[in-house]
């Protein structure tokens, strides 16, 4: 890998429309601001909250609310795109993905009308966020798994609900590039975490959920902290900054059309090493104990980074202390605001 991978001003013109789904949520929100930040004027985010529940507003997007479930939305979503990124997901959390499986797979709905939308309006490219949740789950049984590569999803036994539906819908990517010409991308996130992500309420993530429960034990006095399982589970997380700066690299690369590939951090830690991470943040230590019943996923996953190296010569490489103490500060401010009477979005 030699030339510098191509990106997203390489293509398109800065009134060119691009249209970011999911908008209202975290990586989306954060992408819609990316694009906007490099100059681009025209950007649709979509979302089906709400404007008052968007954890970002980014100034001057086309803020529409649409329930992307329906077609005739899609299409409205998807007119005059250059390009379209597919965000939009019923999701959360472990305890959010296995409890609601029925919701995670109703997702296939948004996907599966959006890329006809967005082949319809004539868009030159759709890129689709996937996930890790994907890969076959009985390579993940041990904490000490080896990191996973993209040709591990098949033979296909993906985690339950969410992760099934997730595959589904990179195939629908693979033959709309296969049989009808639209450009696709598939990244499959591993971990996401940063400011303005899901941080209370049932659907955020361990390194979110962590944060909190630090905050609230030096809060409430108990200076206990529960963690979910034993503390022995492994996992990689990613910044957030990483991952749209991924998407962009992905989503213009050739090499890469309709080819499933990892975005996510190979910095492999336990759910223990973690809370230590949140702890340093903090600058103080809490007590842990442990719920065995609680919901936890699989043994141990991490990002086989191999491919992306290659073809973009990159990987995420936000250190997680680096990454974790501006998340840590941030759900700090929210959780300080909240306490003190001032509403803020979780
Ligand atoms: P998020 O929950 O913060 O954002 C998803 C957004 O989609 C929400 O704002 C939600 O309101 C919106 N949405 C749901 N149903 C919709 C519908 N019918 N119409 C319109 N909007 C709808 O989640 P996120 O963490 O930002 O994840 C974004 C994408 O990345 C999702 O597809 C998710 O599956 C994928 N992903 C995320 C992670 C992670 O660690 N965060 C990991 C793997 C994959």
């Amino acid at each position: 890998m030699s030339a510098r991978p191509k990106r997203i001003e390489d293509f398109r013109k800065p009134d060119d429309l691009i249209v970011v789904t999911g908008a209202g949520g975290f990586i989306a929100g954060a992408l819609v601001r990316y694009f906007h930040d490099k100059g681009f004027r025209r950007i649709r985010a979509v979302d089906k909250k709400p404007l008052s529940d968007w954890y970002q507003r980014t100034p001057g997007a086309e803020n529409v609310c649409l329930d992307l479930s329906g077609r005739d939305n899609c299409a409205r979503a998807c007119e005059g795109a250059a390009e379209v990124y597919q965000l939009a997901a019923d999701m959360g959390g472990m305890g959010f993905i296995e409890r609601y499986r029925v919701e995670c797979l109703r997702s296939v709905l948004i996907n599966t009308h959006m890329i006809e939308a967005a082949w319809r309006a004539g868009a030159d490219r759709y890129f689709f966020s996937s996930s890790a949740c994907a890969y076959n789950v009985d390579l993940q049984k041990d904490v000490h798994s080896r990191a996973l590569k993209e040709s591990d999803a098949y033979p296909a036994n993906a985690e339950r609900g969410y992760g099934w539906e997730k595959l589904f819908s990179e195939i629908s990517c693979q033959e709309y590039w296969a049989e009808r010409g639209l450009r696709t991308s598939i990244a499959r996130f591993h971990n996401v975490y940063g400011p303005h992500g899901t941080w209370d309420g049932g659907r955020e993530k361990a390194p979110a959920a962590l944060c909190r429960k630090v905050l609230e034990a030096r809060d409430n006095g108990s200076m206990t902290v529960n963690v979910w399982g034993d503390g022995t589970k492994t996992r990689s997380f990613m910044y957030i900054d990483d991952c749209v700066n991924g998407i962009d690299m992905i989503a213009h690369c050739d090499k890469l059309v309709a080819t499933p590939i990892n975005l996510g951090s190979s910095e492999l830690v336990s759910v223990n090493d973690l809370l230590t991470i949140v702890e340093e943040a903090a600058g103080f230590k809490v007590r842990r104990t442990y719920d065995p019943e609680a919901p936890q996923g699989v043994g141990g996953r991490n990002s086989d980074n191999t491919m992306i190296k290659r073809v973009l010569g990159w990987e995420p490489s936000t250190p997680l202390r680096a990454g974790m103490a501006k998340t840590y500060r941030w759900i700090e401010e929210q959780f300080n605001l909240r306490r003190a009477g001032r509403r803020t979005v979780v």
